[in-house]
């Protein structure tokens, strides 16, 4: 398990109070690392703090918030004393007919998908700098291939994190910083049960099309991620990797 070890490494996880960032967090915690998880809610913050245990800690942040951005990297370092790695994982959908959005709408998902994901990793960077080197990994989505009708803003800003990730593992490595991300399939999350519930027949549609014949399980990017942000990855950058139980490969 070596390379894969985390002991000793801190880890920031934003939307880390729920869904995959909790599957996430709890993945890196098991490996060794020191993990702050942050959300906007605090009661779902302190609920993933105590199913996390250990050393963990909750920042409550707005992802959207400039400052708070900032402050969630200096408690993270304040309360571990530096840091690693970093989950951009916090992301929204609204799911509707493009002809429908507002603008204020289309700003709020990509503001929360993308500019966010920016900002904190624009924010990490001078401490995993200090630390001789980092882990970024971001989360895509089977959007960050296909199109999807009913969210194309959410789709805009999942193939746009790919080539941000892209583009700062290329600014980044001569700083020994490898940045990732995940593509997730479909998981079931707070975030897709409501998409269940407003698409009737996506459940089915969801099974037919992923081989492995199941949704995945927050705890399904655990593995992933912790090789994304272990040694094992060292010589691994600015790739996306599925992770859909092979549902962007089987065209039925
Ligand atoms: P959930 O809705 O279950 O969780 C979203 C998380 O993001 C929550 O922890 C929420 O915490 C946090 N969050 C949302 N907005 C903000 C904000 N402005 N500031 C800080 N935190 C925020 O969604 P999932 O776990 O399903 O999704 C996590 C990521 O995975 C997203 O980027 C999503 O796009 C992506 N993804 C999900 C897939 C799926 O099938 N579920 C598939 C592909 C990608 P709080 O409300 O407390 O702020």
């Amino acid at each position: 398990m070596e390379p894969f070890d985390l002991k000793g490494k801190v880890a920031l996880v934003t939307g880390g109070n729920g869904g995959i960032g909790l599957g996430i967090a709890k993945g890196l915690a098991r490996a060794g690392a020191d993990v702050a998880i942050a959300g906007r809610n605090a009661d779902k913050n302190a609920a993933a703090v105590k199913a996390l245990g250990g050393r963990s800690i909750g920042v409550a942040a707005d992802v959207n918030d400039a400052a708070a951005v900032k402050r969630m990297v200096a408690d993270t370092v304040k309360a571990f004393g530096g840091l690693d790695i970093l989950v951009a994982n916090a992301g929204i959908n609204i799911r509707k007919p493009p002809q429908d959005y507002s603008a204020e709408e289309w700003r709020q998902v990509v503001d929360t998908n993308l500019n966010s994901v920016f900002a904190c990793c624009q924010a990490a960077y001078p401490e995993m700098k200090r630390r001789g080197g980092g882990k970024i990994v971001t989360i895509g989505s089977m959007t960050s291939i296909f199109g999807l009708a009913l969210g194309s803003a959410y789709a805009s800003t999942k193939g746009a994190v790919v080539q941000l990730s892209k583009s700062l593992a290329i600014a980044w490595a001569k700083d020994n910083i490898q940045v990732n991300s995940i593509l997730p399939g479909w998981i079931d999350t707070d975030l897709t049960r409501g998409a269940r519930q407003q698409i009737p027949g996506l459940n089915e549609r969801i099974l037919q099309g992923t081989p492995a014949g199941r949704w995945g399980e927050p705890a399904d990017l655990a593995g992933t991620a912790v090789f994304f942000c272990s040694r094992a990855s060292d010589f691994v950058t600015g790739t996306a990797l599925p992770v859909d139980g092979g549902y962007s490969s089987s065209i039925f």
